[in-house]
Parts: C-alpha cells; structure tokens; sequence
C-alpha cells in the first residue's frame, strides 16, 4: 500500500496530532504545500462535520491526485444546545480566534454550574482515494467546560476543556496524553480499522 497520505488542513496543532498518531500504523503524512496545492480556501459550508470533512478531503485530493485526509471538528456543549458546533473554528466571527471563540463561549456559560457545563469534542476524518473510494470515521471525547483557561499546551478550546477521567484541561495535558483520549485519535483508531477491512475487501475483489 502507497502510505504517503496528503492532509487537507493546514492547521499545524491538527497535522501534527494526526501525524503522531497515524505515523503508529505505519501512514507518512504530508503537507498540502509538499504536495503541490495551490494556496486555495475551501468553503466549510456544509451543515455536518462529515459533510465539511468529505468536501475538504475531495477537493484537495483532486488537486494533488494523491490519497488525501481531512479532519472536521468542533466542540459541541449540553446545554447550548451543540454549539459551536461546526461553527467552531468562527465561533466569535470570521476575524475571530481561539482567545476570542474561548472568551464568547465562557461569557455564554456565566453562571452555569459545573454539573451543567458537560461537553464533547467531535472530529470526523476522512481518506479520499483517487480511484472514488471513501472511509469515513467519526470520534468523540466527553468533558466539561472550566471557568477560565489553563495550560498552554494544544490549541483551540484546549485550555478550556477537561476531558472525562482527568483533572487538568487538554491544554494542561501532553501531547501524548491528549493523543490517547482525544476525540481525533478515537476517530483516527476507528480510521485503521476501517482501513483494514477496507484492504480485505479489496484483496477480495482481486481474486
Ligand atoms: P475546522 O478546521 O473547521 O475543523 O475547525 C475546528 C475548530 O474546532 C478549531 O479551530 C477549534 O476551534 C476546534 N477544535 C477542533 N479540535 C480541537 C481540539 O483538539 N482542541 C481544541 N479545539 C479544537
């Protein structure tokens, strides 16, 4: 199997957990600019996180005509509902960033009690081959959100979440700790998975 896999993102935080994590199954990830992209924007219009996921993917994979991994993910929250959502990343506005989208969504909680602030983070992956064939995996993480950042490590949300089982927020975290409990390394281990069943089946269709 050809393991040299394109990332869609250019977000570093994400390219190096899905580096550290898949390099374990034996995946070489490579950066959009090594493949050849163009600087384009994708539009991440889409209503799901495997709808935004899915046209990331396919769009780059179309440009490099290399095997291409996308990641879409966000922060859901109990009790607003599931917000930010897919609207994560633009939480406080196009020209917002993480310490705009963390200031917006403590403002939100004022006031709610710990027992209230429960939350997960979602990150769906998908691998677009140039032959059509897609896998798609989703994983999740549950938390709580805390009422003021801590820890400096990760990105986003980070210093805002604590994940079920710890005390300390992904951002207090290291990155091997986050990297086996987030929401992207359970999407990731249902990925190698999928990829196994994938190679059968297409081992199968062979004979
Ligand atoms: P995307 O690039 O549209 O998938 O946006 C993902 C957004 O969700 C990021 O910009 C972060 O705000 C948030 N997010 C996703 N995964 C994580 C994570 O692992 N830690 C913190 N924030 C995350």
């Amino acid at each position: 199997m050809n393991n040299i896999v394109v990332a869609a993102s250019r977000n570093r935080h994400k390219i190096e957990e899905i580096d550290a994590i898949t390099k374990k199954f034996g995946m070489h990830i490579i950066s959009r600019d090594e493949a050849g992209v163009p600087d384009i924007e994708i539009t991440e219009d889409g209503q799901t996180f495997e709808d935004n996921s899915l046209k990331k993917a396919r769009e780059i994979m179309k440009l490099c005509g290399q095997i291409t991994i996308a990641d879409d993910s966000g922060l859901m929250v109990d009790c607003l509902d599931g917000a930010p959502g897919v609207y994560s990343a633009r939480f406080a506005g196009e020209d917002g960033n993480d310490e705009k989208n963390n200031q917006k969504l403590l403002m939100l909680l004022e006031g709610v009690p710990e027992e209230k602030r429960t939350a997960e983070f979602v990150s769906v992956i998908t691998m677009v081959y140039p032959d059509g064939n897609i896998i798609t995996a989703r994983g999740e993480c549950r938390g709580r959100i805390i009422t003021e950042p801590a820890g400096d490590n990760g990105f986003g949300y980070d210093p805002l979440f604590v994940p079920d089982g710890y005390d300390r927020t992904f951002a207090q975290l290291t990155a091997e700790e986050k990297n086996s409990v987030s929401h992207r390394a359970a999407a990731l281990e249902k990925l190698k998975k999928l990829l196994g069943e994938n190679m059968k089946n297409r081992e199968g269709n062979e004979d």
